[in-house]
């Protein structure tokens, strides 16, 4: 693809603020889960710590990027959503308490997603124009519901490696898909916790090493195919002191090459809705 001023490919860095929200979600299949206190505290590690660092490294490179925050998380750290809006990040949607959107009704779908945008509402003063579906899959009308109440985008699928227009009820819209792949997230690469077991199985936590090495391999192809990457990665994942380094270390591997354009989800999205050309 072409990409904004001749730049050979696009890097949307985008940062899922979950909180505790997943962990306590995990704990709900567990007898008394709502006591496992230890696994919520690895969670809260994002907004107590991570941010801050993240944020300052962002503003090191001069790199904007985009922040999913559940409703709930927003509601509870709301210091830090306006610091996050005010250093020129984006807020998208992600739920209120991280649901599973596809076993939700139409109307549940609703509530969660107005009741949050009143949340952003009250703290930064603007409603998010993004989503990322929590925990998986949306349900086969979230799109449609999205795009009804002016949401330009969604970050969510991993069916391609540039954005698309998304097709509601047999019509393309402009409510734009800007995919992302696993092998761009950092919780499959490095999340862990013992008991409830993450990852199942009990892995061992990745070399960091290799898990730069392979999130510069993924971006030196992106580069290579002139295509749009977009790294997923969870504050309290990637902004412990050492896997930060990894972070770091891939930022300045981008700004290597000058000719690539680093954005916000939406900037992505209107220059796709005006520019953006449908290739085979
Ligand atoms: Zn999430």
């Amino acid at each position: 693809m072409e990409w904004k001023e001749n730049s050979k490919c696009a890097v949307m860095f985008s940062f899922d603020l979950d909180s505790d929200t997943t962990w306590k979600n995990g704990n709900d299949g567990y007898p008394n889960g709502e006591k496992y206190i230890k696994s919520t505290s690895i969670g809260q590690y994002g907004p107590k710590r991570a941010v801050e660092r993240i944020l300052n490294l962002l503003k090191k490179y001069n790199i904007k990027a985009t922040f999913f925050v559940p409703g709930k998380v927003a509601e509870d750290n709301p210091e830090l959503i306006k610091k996050i809006d005010e250093e020129g990040h984006e807020i998208g949607h992600h739920g209120y308490t991280h649901e599973r959107f596809f076993d939700k009704t139409v109307e549940e779908q609703i509530e969660i997603i107005e009741k949050t945008q009143k949340i952003y509402k009250k703290i930064i003063n603007k409603e998010a124009k993004g989503f990322r579906t929590p925990s998986g899959d949306w349900a086969i009308e979230t799109p449609k519901l999205l795009y009804e109440r002016g949401f330009l985008y969604s970050s969510s699928m991993r069916g391609d490696d540039r954005p698309y227009n998304t097709i509601i009820e047999n019509k393309k819209t402009n409510f734009i898909e800007i995919p992302t792949h696993w092998e761009l997230d950092d919780y499959v690469a490095m999340a862990y916790n013992y008991f409830p077991e993450e990852p199942s199985g009990l892995d061992r936590i990745s070399g960091y090493e290799q898990v730069l090495d392979n999130f510069t391999r993924e971006f030196d192809g992106y580069y290579k195919y002139g295509l749009c990457f977009v790294p997923m990665m969870h504050p309290q994942v990637i902004g412990t002191p050492g896997h930060i380094q990894i972070l770091e270390k891939l930022i300045k591997h981008i700004l290597e090459k000058d000719d690539v354009w680093i954005a916000t989800g939406s900037e992505i999205a209107n220059w796709y809705i005006e520019n953006g050309k449908e290739e085979k």
